[in-house]
């Protein structure tokens, strides 16, 4: 099995060379921040991820967490590498400098994430929801709840977890019951049950902060009367210490797929103390803050998992020897030559890697508009910064877990019958990503977002935003060695924009024209911003001086137009078929 190694050169190469960040940085006014700082940062992250976290996974997943008298502990080994996590100060990374962060910018900063996450999974969701918390507690916060809670928050001595699913509340959290009562000290008492809450409860951090949907009294029905709560396992005193424990509990732990090391917890709100954060009714727009970014890091996610499935297929495939090639042998003095050499094998990699590394590049862009959003002086930047992200985060979400998944699978396939049983570590990489595409609100319901809200709603004014972009990047960036994969793109981008158009007049007809066609429009517009991230590597690949890897990136560019990009005639086809059949059948038919 091959051990994880974080892929830095080809993070180095987005960022410097494919989408020029630190230019960014310097636009944004991020001083403190250039290709030397970053450089520094990556690799101590990669000596971390490679020495402490990835050699848990696998352990870890077999042991998984364990339940007892109400306590969660984490597998062997997390309580340390949480530590040494929280000790290099990773947890405040991107933090609010005015609570203890380092401010540092997300396009950097989701590159550590995928170190960690393509390390272990399970245990990356830890500061992940951590994470999340903060940014929804410094945006929505009173400063008396930010001053007493981000500080040990990015310090990582206290841990978070988001708090919304209840078992007959999911997708719909207008649904919840978990209800929240005024106390005379400007508190509330909260009560309920939530269930499927990651890392809900565990033994690596000393207290928990629950972020918590829930209903005041007076609530309207519906999403629209949800508030948003915080809620600590442990409630801090006036100085800021640890003091009486909350009447909040886990109840019990899932057994699950994949994630085995992550604990995925019951927990029960029996009047617990809580302080509402942001105003009353307004929690889900509140939590969306939290959701937003986590929808992104889920991508993350099945980027880094799908990469360490990858590292494992390609080192099988150079050792595994079966067959000759079909053009006669290429390693005459072995046995048989290895796996590599065949054109079917050669194909589940580079599809792998194509889509790995539109992926990575993917959501570095997509930070980089966050980045923007955040920092950007300018205030027409700003408002353009933020319809970008909204369009893009439930591509980001939902493709790239998708993709992330159809990889990881192409990894097992190159493993043959040795990828299904465990030994190789193949099969945990399915199993994990496997989860990426359900929570966070699932790929079909970022689908709908993707169509509903970001596209018919506003006509398709944001697709052309992206599509503008895209069309002056090939006018001011392409080269003559690239002119032929820019005409691809442009292809694909008139297909795209024409399947909108057609989607925007059926819809206005036959409202469930969205639902049928989401999924497929959401993989579309995906496969259309891959093929802009490869273009842009194939140009950056002009101008680097390692030939290597310039070879590499144009010809994985050249690859992902020729065998990946016609996937959306194929989505086109079948957008424009409607939406009559499937809703013809009737519901006692099925
Ligand atoms: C391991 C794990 C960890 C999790 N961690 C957390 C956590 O930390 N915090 C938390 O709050 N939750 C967490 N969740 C919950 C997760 O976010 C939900 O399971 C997910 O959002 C889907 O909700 P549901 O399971 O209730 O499915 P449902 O909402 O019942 O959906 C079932 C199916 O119907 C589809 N569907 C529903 N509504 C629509 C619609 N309007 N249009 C089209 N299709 C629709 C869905 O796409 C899905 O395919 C976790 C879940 C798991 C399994």
């Amino acid at each position: 099995m091959a051990a994880y190694r974080v892929p830095l050169k080809d993070m180095q190469f987005v960022l410097y060379h494919q989408l020029n960040a630190p230019q960014g940085w310097q636009k944004l006014g991020l001083d403190e921040v250039d290709s030397t700082t970053a450089d520094a940062i990556l690799e101590e992250a990669a000596k971390l991820v490679q020495e402490a976290i990835a050699p848990l996974n696998r352990e870890a997943d077999e042991a998984g967490c364990k339940f007892v008298d109400g306590q969660v502990s984490s597998p062997e080994g997390f309580k340390q590498a949480y530590q040494l996590f929280c000790d290099g100060g990773w947890g405040a990374l991107s933090g609010n400098v005015d609570y203890g962060g380092m401010g540092m910018p997300k396009s950097l900063v989701s590159t550590v994430e995928e170190m960690v996450q393509g390390g272990c999974m399970s245990f990356g969701l830890a500061p992940m929801l951590t994470s999340g918390a903060c940014l929804a507690i410094d945006a929505h916060a009173s400063d008396e709840l930010k001053n007493r809670y981000l500080p040990k928050m990015y310090s990582g001595q206290w841990a978070g977890a988001m708090d919304l699913t209840e078992p007959h509340a999911g997708t719909d959290l207008g649904l919840i019951r978990t209800n929240a009562e005024p106390n005379q000290d400007g508190s509330y008492s909260i009560s309920g049950t939530k269930i499927f809450i990651t890392w809900g409860e565990h033994d690596m951090a000393e207290n928990i902060v629950h972020l918590v949907l829930a209903k005041l009294p007076d609530a309207p029905e519906g999403s629209r009367g949800i508030s948003m709560f915080l809620v600590p396992k442990f409630i801090p005193n006036a100085g800021g210490e640890l003091g009486e424990r909350n009447a909040v509990h886990c109840g019990s732990i899932e057994k699950k797929m994949g994630i085995k090391a992550s604990a995925t917890c019951v927990m029960n709100f029996d009047q617990a103390q809580g302080w509402l954060v942001g105003e009353a009714h307004k929690g889900l727009q509140a939590m969306f803050t939290m959701m937003n970014y986590e929808r992104l890091v889920v991508g993350i996610q099945g980027v880094g998992a799908a990469e360490a499935s990858y590292q494992n297929a390609a080192e099988y495939a150079r050792e595994r020897l079966q067959s000759r090639s079909i053009d006669g042998p290429k390693y005459p003095q072995k046995p048989a030559d290895p796996i590599l050499v065949h054109a079917d094998v050669r194909r589940m990699l580079l599809t792998m890697r194509a889509l790995n590394e539109a992926g990575r590049a993917f959501y570095i862009y997509v930070a980089q508009w966050l980045d923007a959003a955040k920092f950007s002086k300018n205030e027409e930047e700003k408002t353009l910064a933020e319809n970008m992200v909204a369009l893009l985060t439930p591509i980001a979400k939902a493709f790239l877990t998708d993709r992330a998944f159809d990889a990881a699978v192409l990894g097992q396939q190159v493993f043959g019958g040795h990828g299904f049983i465990r030994e190789w570590g193949q099969e945990q990489h399915v199993r994990d990503i496997r989860i990426t595409q359900i929570y966070e609100g699932t790929n079909g319901i970022q689908a709908m977002d993707l169509i509903g809200r970001k596209t018919f709603a506003c006509k398709g004014a944001l697709l052309l935003l992206l599509a503008d972009e895209i069309e002056s990047y090939i006018e001011s960036s392409v080269t003559s060695e690239t002119q032929r994969l820019a005409q691809n793109l442009k292809e694909a981008l008139t297909l795209a924009q024409q399947t909108t158009t057609f989607i925007l007049d059926a819809a206005a007809k036959d409202k469930n024209t969205l639902g049928a066609a989401a999924v497929d429009y959401l993989d579309l517009l995906g496969y259309v911003c891959y093929g802009y991230m490869w273009l842009r590597a194939a140009v950056a690949a002009g101008s680097i001086e390692d030939k290597e890897l310039a070879q590499q990136k144009s010809l994985l560019a050249a690859f992902y137009m020729e065998r990946l990009l016609p996937e959306l005639d194929v989505l086109a086809k079948k957008i424009r078929s409607g939406a009559a059949t499937m809703m013809s059948m009737q519901d006692d038919w099925f």
